[in-house]
């Protein structure tokens, strides 16, 4: 997702070290930006479940069958989408990793449809990107050429017997 551009729409809500939460006031949604750099392939957190729930809702990461995380650290829930992420949660190994790299004051986004079968909120996805998919649903909904392209969970590359 391209960065706001004008510093005067973005409002700093709290600090977490590695990234901070702004709120973007022309869209109002809070998002989380990175405060230090990470190249392609570094740790940008560990994070763990707060809880699990057998139902996904918008706060929730599919690690399962009918198993779905709320993210602690806390912060994590302001990862939103993009169809052009920089960060990949991997919840086999409960890292999230930088997939490209990621500059100080660059948005942090993940794929929802990366960890996601079937997505309790569908919606129609404004990130920009040249390869924007529209319409995010989860990836039972994509195209398996298109999930190709991604990096996926091992939970959803096997539900899709993608390689
Ligand atoms: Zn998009």
């Amino acid at each position: 997702m391209a960065s706001p551009t004008a510093s005067n729409d973005i409002e700093f809500l709290s600090n977490h070290n590695i990234v901070e939460i702004v709120l973007n006031k022309s869209t109002n949604q809070k998002l989380l930006r990175s405060l230090i750099r990470f190249n392609r392939g570094d740790i940008v957190a560990t994070f763990s479940a707060k809880s699990v729930v057998d139902t996904p809702n918008y706060l929730t990461v599919q690690v399962d069958h009918n198993k779905h995380i709320e993210l602690s650290p806390d912060f994590l829930q302001y990862t939103n989408h993009s169809c052009s992420p920089n960060v990949f949660y991997n919840t086999s190994t409960m890292q999230l990793i930088a997939i490209e790299e990621i500059k100080v004051g660059d948005e942090i986004c993940f794929f929802y449809p990366s960890t996601e079968i079937d997505m309790a909120q569908p919606f129609i996805c404004g990130c920009g990107s040249h390869c924007c998919l529209k319409e995010i649903k989860g990836a039972m909904h994509l195209d398996s050429e298109v999930l190709k392209k991604y990096k996926l969970s091992d939970f959803v590359r096997n539900q899709l017997s993608i390689q």
